[in-house]
């Protein structure tokens, strides 16, 4: 018997690549720019970037950081945040959000998702809130905003800031606002595979208070405002000019590809209407006056493994996020979640599913990939019938 062959993928999941390619020479000018300078901490090119990332933020005050996960870090600095004070977060999202909380000795309180949207339920935080919160931190995940207006009513009440977890939303809108406005500090990442991405790690975090700009603007280096003088406990989270000048670049184009995977997503939900596959597929959708920029096209499908594998075997790559809540997670057993706490979470974590879908993704390949995905479904129908 011939062993069981997996095809090698036809295209991969996300295709940097043929991204770099359409501004190879703009980017090698730009390192180059960056090495004859040889000023590569913080300096012209960083404060360039944050000046220029004013508008898609909608913050008056922009700082380049280490990572997404410093920018959740410093936000929660920033605000004063100690140990044992009460912090609301979603369970399913990244790691990140959870482990910058629990870090600083805070607690996590886990509020359940909303499973039409894969956001943290507002009617949830609400009820949640209460005088030990020090912070609410909603997640865009995906690209999609939470629903931010009754979740900043909710904290309003007791004068909780909101964090918003802006990594995989750059660009997005809710209500026509930009994310990371509407909160007291928006946090960003540009990990290689976000929306604009660098060329490895780096973040912005943005607000548009005074105060707390001062604050996080001092905690990235050391908590120093002149050299040598420390008016706070800082840390050492910084962005370099070699990725700003990069990240430069990109980000003149990042509205042009926000629209690429937005007309992609469009043309999966065609696709999967044309094919009768929606209601199997649940793919997502976008609430009125928000701007979904779809970091990720997720859907979600009771039989997940079986299709996952079927769309493999076809050499068609897809991904999990995420696999396993973070309730349940070892490094945080000690907040003594059970399974069965966080319902919606723990169901989406089992369904969810990530088709490819980045701005140079073509019309061929979603055709592809959704004629496979329904023939998953038809040959799941024989099946059924040959049961009767
Ligand atoms: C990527 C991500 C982060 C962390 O960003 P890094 O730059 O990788 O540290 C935080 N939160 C969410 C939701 C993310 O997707």
């Amino acid at each position: 018997m011939a062993p069981t062959t997996v095809a090698t993928s036809q295209f991969p999941f996300l295709d940097l690549k043929a991204q770099y390619a359409t501004i190879r020479a703009e980017i090698t000018a730009a390192v180059t720019r960056v090495l004859e300078s040889q000023h590569f901490i913080l300096g012209p090119e960083v404060a360039a970037l944050e000046e220029e990332l004013k508008p898609t933020t909608g913050c008056r005050y922009v700082y380049g950081c280490a990572s997404g996960s410093d920018a959740l870090l410093l936000a929660l600095m920033a605000l004063g945040i100690k140990p044992g004070d009460e912090v609301i977060a979603p369970p399913f999202t990244f790691v990140a959000t959870i482990g910058a909380i629990e870090r600083l000795g805070a607690r996590t309180v886990f509020v359940d998702i909303d499973p039409g949207t894969f956001n943290v339920c507002p009617k949830l935080v609400a009820k949640a809130i209460t005088g030990k919160t020090k912070a609410v931190i909603p997640v865009h995940l995906f690209g999609l905003s939470a629903d931010l207006a009754p979740i900043m009513e909710a904290a309003g009440k007791y004068e909780v800031p909101v964090i918003e977890d802006a990594a995989q939303a750059i660009g997005a809108r809710y209500k026509e606002k930009p994310v990371g406005s509407i909160g007291a500090i928006g946090c960003y990442s540009f990990f290689p595979s976000k929306n604009l991405g660098g060329a490895g790690d780096g973040g912005i975090v943005s607000t548009n208070d005074p105060a707390i700009a001062d604050a996080l603007k001092v905690l990235r280096t050391h908590g120093s405002k002149t050299k040598y003088r420390y008016e706070l406990l800082g840390i050492n989270s910084r962005l370099d000019a070699l990725q700003a000048a990069i990240l430069r670049v990109k980000a003149k184009y990042l509205d042009a590809w926000t629209e690429g995977r937005r007309r992609n997503a469009d043309r999966y939900r065609e696709l999967f209407k044309k094919y009768g596959l929606e209601r199997k597929v649940n793919p997502p959708t976008e609430p009125a006056g928000s701007r979904h920029v779809y970091n990720q096209f997720t859907i979600r499908v009771e039989r997940r493994e079986a299709l996952r594998a079927h769309l493999q075997q076809d050499g068609i790559p897809t991904e999990i996020y995420y696999p396993y809540p973070l309730h349940l997670q070892p490094a945080f057993a000690y907040l003594r979640y059970r399974e069965g706490s966080l319902p919606h979470a723990e169901t989406a974590a089992r369904e969810v599913l990530s088709f490819p879908n980045y701005p140079e993704l073509t019309e061929d390949q979603q055709q592809v990939i959704v004629s496979a995905v329904a023939r998953f479904f038809s040959h799941v129908s024989v099946g059924a019938e040959k049961e009767k």
